[in-house]
């Protein structure tokens, strides 16, 4: 059973907290204050910590620190008024898990205990060092190990803080995907890299410093008083260089690409885990960025990551404060220009930057693990959306909707309950409503694909194929799946006039869909002579700005009317 403390001067706060928590088979005990707060994370050991940024004797950042000294490991959250960038970037020095911003839920807390506890778990299993013959990074490379090198931070930073125009510079270098060499050769050849690599990396004795295995592939350089910045940027690329050099280890030759992550530090200096922070933060900024670099750490890493930390919480509090929207693009029949559905196009609604189109937001979601809930909230608002129209809008029946599901979603458990329950809940005919899946998810995880596939098409509701031909189903696969409608993504469609090549490939798509009884659709029409090879082309729907913008769902009856009379050419 896990053990939260939670540090809070709301009493409705903490009564809220411990009644909610403790459901969940949490073991709560909490304080009203910093210091009764600190006496017991200091008593007794906790898994997490839940403190108030503000309490009436000292501040939550304060408690955290002090409570971190005797149990590094503990997980800190903590809870904040409304946005506070200084804190904020406290707070990620300190590796506080995850911020709450008040009013909390309990949805948000439970979520937030969840990622830190997985966080902590990943943790843990990645700083397992790699299986060694000496069991310790000491025994295998022969450099001083981590605890050594912190010593020597610590010292060299207490010297510093004493005689302001001393200097120092830390050095962060991790082979990038170290994996692979391990997976590739065996773990054998990866020891000997990384024995090879410690030797490479030895100061040359002319510069004061120390270098360490830090652990697994990491390595840590101390230069002590460096002459100049450009000095320390030169001697790590020539570590780099070094550490690139081929090695040849049992006949094998093996090369790495490293990365470094750079800080350097003159006339002020913050705590060990500060600088190991700031450089870590540098060496991740690299590898992001594809490895094989050399990164000096500046301030603008820190607030990048900190707005990417604040953007993830507005998204997470989006989601509760319900604060997307939807916009539907109408889809035409290409023989007489009447209406034959819309799709839904998700907004977010952002506090401060206004409307914001879905590129912006959902690959963000997707990382964070939020899209199911986006998802169900999108399936759940076309439902409601349809329902409305279908009462309200004469013709509308016949109307189709479409709904983009991203694949994580639509591989979860009781997606297809959900479906039902929102077609049951709003009285819906499962033919009008029709889903919009990319190549990609059909062709991963395959078989599982197939098997949600057949059971929507059980359901009766219709499948399409989202953006197709921009991955890289073969028709031969297709064929098996129950699909009613190909998508031909706009940027296709808008090379129609200028690529041979293109139009041959449109043609052939055209072809073999009308074989297997597939609907094509063209997406992204633009202009009138897209329009008229479409038309050549014999796609039956298309969809695209040159007929209408996605639009408010005001703005729908409207576009029904539009569209009403046939138009014949
Ligand atoms: P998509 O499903 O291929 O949607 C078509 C996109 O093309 C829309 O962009 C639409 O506004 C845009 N478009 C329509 N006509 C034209 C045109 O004539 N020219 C050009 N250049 N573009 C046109 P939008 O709304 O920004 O959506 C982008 C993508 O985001 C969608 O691509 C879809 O993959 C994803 N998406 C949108 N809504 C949702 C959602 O509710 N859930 C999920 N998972 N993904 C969504
Ligand atoms: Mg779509
Ligand atoms: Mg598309």
């Amino acid at each position: 059973m896990e053990r939260i403390l939670v540090i809070d001067d709301e009493a409705s706060i903490r009564k809220a907290l411990q009644i909610g928590l403790a459901s969940e088979d949490f073991e709560i005990d909490s304080a009203s204050d910093g210091a009764s707060g600190i006496q017991m994370g200091q008593r007794k050991s906790y898994d997490i910590l839940i403190a108030d940024l503000c309490l009436p004797d000292m501040t939550g950042l304060d408690v955290i620190k002090e409570i971190k000294s005797s149990s590094p490991a503990i997980i800190p959250i903590v809870i904040t008024g409304k946005g506070s960038m200084q804190s904020s970037l406290e707070a990620i020095r300190l590796e506080v898990s995850d911020y709450l911003e008040k009013p909390l839920s309990l949805t948000s807390v439970k979520a937030s205990i969840a990622r830190g506890l997985e966080r902590r778990s990943i943790k843990r299993t990645e700083d397992r060092p790699p299986p060694s013959p000496g069991g310790t990074a000491d025994g295998l490379t022969g450099l001083p190990e981590r605890s050594q090198f912190m010593g020597r931070l610590k010292q060299a930073i207490t010297e510093r803080a004493r005689d302001r125009d001393r200097s120092l510079a830390l050095l962060l270098l991790d082979i990038d995907s170290f994996k692979g060499v391990n997976d590739r050769y065996g773990h054998h050849v990866g020891d000997r890299v990384l024995i090879e690599l410690a030797a490479r990396l030895k100061t040359d004795g002319k510069q004061a410093g120390m270098t360490a295995r830090l652990d697994g592939d990491t390595f840590a350089i101390l230069l002590e008083d460096p002459p100049s910045d450009d000095q320390v940027v030169a001697a790590a690329r020539k570590w780099q260089r070094a550490a690139e050099q081929p090695m040849v280890v049992d006949g094998i030759t093996v090369s790495v690409q490293v990365s470094i992550g750079l800080v350097i530090k003159r006339h002020f200096f913050n705590s060990t885990d500060d600088l190991l922070r700031d450089a870590e933060m540098a060496l991740e900024h690299g590898k992001e960025r594809g490895g094989g670099r050399v990164q000096v750490f500046d301030a603008h890493m820190l607030e990048q990551a900190v707005a990417a930390l604040q953007f993830e919480n507005q998204l997470r509090l989006g989601i509760q404060k319900a604060e997307f929207t939807l916009h539907y693009q109408p889809i035409i029949q290409t023989c007489d220009q009447t209406l034959s559905g819309f799709e839904a196009l998700i907004r977010w609604n952002h506090p401060e930057r206004g409307l914001l189109p879905p590129s912006e937001f959902i690959p963000k979601a997707e990382e964070i693990g939020i899209i199911n809930q986006v998802g169900q909230w999108v399936l759940h608002e076309a439902g409601r959306q349809l329902k409305e129209w279908q009462t309200h809008i004469a013709g509308f029946e016949k109307i189709v909707l479409n709904v983009n599901i991203a694949g994580c979603h639509f591989l979860q458990p009781g997606f297809t309950d959900d479906l039902q329950t929102i077609l049951a809940e709003n009285n819906l005919e499962p033919a009008n409503l029709k889903l919009e899946l990319t190549e990609s998810v059909l062709m991963d995880d395959s078989e599982r694909a197939i098997e949600i596939i057949k059971a929507i098409k059980t359901i009766g509701v219709q499948l399409a194929v989202d953006d197709f031909g921009t991955g890289y189903s073969a028709f031969s696969y297709l064929q098996q799946l129950p699909l009613d409608e190909l998508k031909i993504g706009e940027c296709f469609v808008q090379k129609l006039g200028t690529s041979t090549e293109c139009y041959e490939i449109v043609k052939t798509i055209v072809k073999l869909s009308k074989k297997l009884g597939l609907k094509v659709v063209a997406e992204g029409v633009e202009n009138e002579s897209q329009l008229d090879k479409i038309r050549k082309l014999d796609i039956d729907l298309v969809q695209g700005f040159f007929f209408s913008r996605p639009v408010e769902n005001e703005a729908v009856p409207e576009v029904v009317r539009r569209f009403r009379q046939p138009r014949l050419i």
